[in-house]
């Protein structure tokens, strides 16, 4: 016996289609008999398809009833695609895109040893691309010099695009003669110089002991630190100046015309000479005169006989 099925009609739920049919018997018999039936299954959906007028969205509907499902799409990475961004539904496949609209480029970034980096994004809304610049690095901002170490001076040398610090440039200091030394403290002196490159300015200083030497006035000795002119033209030592004293004068020695007398201090030389100072003529009342050394330098007297003119002597006036 052979049967057919008639479909009356085919309604949608949200997960079935329930078919409403006659079975059709059909035989040995005069005329047909129909059997009502109901027959429900899921729907069989067809493919998706994207919904016009970029509204990112896409449907699909059931081969056998009314149902239509419908979505957002689901999309994947944007890409480049000639001067658009594009990125497609992985569902559907329809695609979203724009025109490029690059941002401005971001600062550079210091980058590697060898590179510096900036980017830029794109200012559609929503989409995520950037765009990168890759540059070398150059040496060309070079900062000021600063004092180094006691042998050289440095000065930084930076990458003039992304200030990224590249190198340290060392030069000697540019020393200038010394000048004079200063008196530091009471053994030593010092001089100072300072490099002359600009923005270096870096001081060297020297330090030694005094060179004491022993020197005097017709009052007083002293020690200095001589003041003597070096090949340079500059003092060559500091003037520091100890021990003044006024001379201790030691015992007179004489001759017949002078006395003098020498200092007593081990190191000083200084002496002094001068003349007798003598005193007024004094008769002896023996037919002489003499006269005395007021400074008692050690001769005791010059004594003469009267030199008699007119009867009276001309020297300590006796007659
Ligand atoms: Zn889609
Ligand atoms: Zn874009
Ligand atoms: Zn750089
Ligand atoms: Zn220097
Ligand atoms: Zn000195
Ligand atoms: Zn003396
Ligand atoms: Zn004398
Ligand atoms: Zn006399």
């Amino acid at each position: 016996m052979a049967m057919t099925v008639i479909v009356v009609s085919a309604g949608g739920g949200q997960n079935t289609t329930t078919f409403n049919a006659d079975i059709l018997l059909a035989g040995d018999h005069v005329g047909e008999i129909r059997v009502p039936m109901s027959v429900t299954v899921e729907h069989e959906m067809q493919g998706w398809t994207s919904m016009p007028n970029n509204v990112h969205r896409h449907y699909r509907g059931c081969e056998h009833c009314d149902f239509i499902e419908e979505n957002d799409c689901e999309y994947g990475q944007w890409l480049t695609h000639n001067d658009e961004h594009r990125r497609t539904c992985t569902i559907c496949t329809g695609f979203d895109s724009h025109l490029i609209a690059w941002g401005t480029w971001s600062a550079w970034d210091t980058g590697n040893a060898v590179t510096h980096n900036r980017n830029r994004t794109c200012t559609v809304p929503g989409c995520t691309m950037t765009n990168e610049e890759t540059g070398a690095h150059d040496e060309n901002d070079i900062r000021a010099w600063t004092q180094g170490d006691d042998v050289n001076h440095s000065r930084a040398r930076h990458c003039s695009v992304c200030s990224r610090f590249m190198s340290n440039e060392l030069q000697a200091h540019t020393w200038p003669a010394f000048g004079n030394w200063t008196n530091l403290n009471a053994t030593q002196h010092t001089r100072t110089r300072i490099c002359t490159t600009v923005g270096c300015d870096r001081p060297q200083t020297e330090t030694e002991n005094h060179a004491w030497e022993w020197a005097s006035d017709a009052v007083h000795h002293w020690q200095h630190c001589g003041t003597a002119n070096n090949a340079a033209g500059t003092a060559s030592r500091c003037g520091a100046e100890q021990n003044r004293a006024e001379h201790t004068w030691g015992a007179w020695s004489f001759n017949f015309t002078h006395h003098w007398q020498f200092c007593t201090h081990p190191n000083c030389t200084r002496s002094r000479t001068e003349d007798h100072n003598w005193g007024p003529w004094a008769n002896q009342g023996d037919g002489t005169c003499r006269s005395v050394c007021v400074t008692n330098c050690g001769i005791p007297y010059r004594s003469y006989p009267h030199a008699m003119s007119g009867g009276v002597c001309v020297r300590c006036g006796a007659s």
